[in-house]
């Protein structure tokens, strides 16, 4: 049976009595796709009890973002997880932030750079809420996907520099039959938008053969964006090639690095990367 709370006092209740085994949380934002499911089954595999969290993060959208249109479906995201999670927590903003919260968590690092030129209030509400959460639940073990790269190595830092007593594990992204990283945003897309958004794997995967060919990172980063312009993305915020621990600039393949990109069709924004 999947019991759903919506406070931390119940949620605390409900894990209190789960406690003599592990426990795997999944912090979503709900709009649940086979990505986020497969989180929870990577959970499942080494806890005993499955939490997933559903929670549309008002801190980490900037007022001109999505925050509103943001896909919501409780009801559906339910019928997802049942049998697959053991709790499923669907706080309120109220409940999140309750009246006079004025704690705001700032992660430097990995945190620099990337989604954070285009994107400035995203981390410090990113960490926020997962620090809020991870204390509501304190979970043993918490699963985090790399289609969000940059967010997962924010988390671990966060985790670490805190001391959090919670192991952050990391699963690799899941994508459609094209090769688009599934994401809640992909629900935004109209059918010309949704065959231009499959190309930016492909471009990806040919600036990645281009790297290891021994091509110089900067101008392979330059012909991929000159590709996704090219394929029809209306905008492309960056496309780089980093150090895949700590996201720092890199000229040479000399240590494990990491693609990332973020583009723009229309109104939709998506980000993917993967390793070189
Ligand atoms: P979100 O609901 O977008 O905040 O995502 C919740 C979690 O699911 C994050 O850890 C994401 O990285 C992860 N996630 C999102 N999309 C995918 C995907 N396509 N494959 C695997 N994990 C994903």
């Amino acid at each position: 049976m999947t019991r759903t709370v919506t406070t931390v006092t119940a949620l605390r209740a409900a894990l209190a009595t789960r406690r003599s085994g592990s426990i795997g949380m999944v912090p979503t934002m709900g709009a649940l796709h086979d990505g986020h499911l497969s989180l929870v089954k990577e959970a499942r595999k080494d806890a005993q009890t499955v939490l997933v969290s559903i929670f549309v993060n008002p801190a980490q959208f900037a007022p001109t973002e999505d925050f509103a249109a943001y896909p919501r479906n409780l009801e559906k995201d339910l019928v997802k997880l049942a049998g697959q999670a053991d709790i499923v927590f669907t706080p309120s903003a109220k409940e999140v932030y309750p009246d006079g919260f004025a704690t705001t968590i700032t992660v430097g690092g990995p945190a620099s750079g990337l989604e954070s030129d285009f994107r400035p209030h995203f981390f410090s509400g990113v960490a926020t809420v997962v620090a809020r959460l991870l204390i509501a639940a304190a979970p043993d073990l918490a699963v985090f996907g790399e289609k969000d790269y940059q967010q997962l190595l924010v988390v671990r830092q966060l985790v670490r520099d805190l001391a959090l007593p919670v192991e952050i594990m990391a699963a690799p992204t899941l994508r459609e039959a094209d090769g688009l990283a599934m994401s809640s945003r992909n629900a935004y897309l109209s059918p010309e938008e949704r065959r231009i958004a499959g190309r930016l794997n492909l471009i990806l995967k040919e600036a990645i053969a281009a790297a290891r060919a021994g091509g110089d990172l900067r101008a392979v980063e330059g012909a991929a964006i000159e590709a996704l312009w090219k394929a029809g993305f209306s905008h492309v915020d960056y496309v780089a090639i980093r150090d895949a621990a700590s996201l720092d600039h890199i000229t040479h393949l000399d240590r494990p690095a990491r693609i990332l990109a973020a583009v723009k069709i229309g109104k939709t924004r998506l980000i993917d990367n993967m390793a070189l």
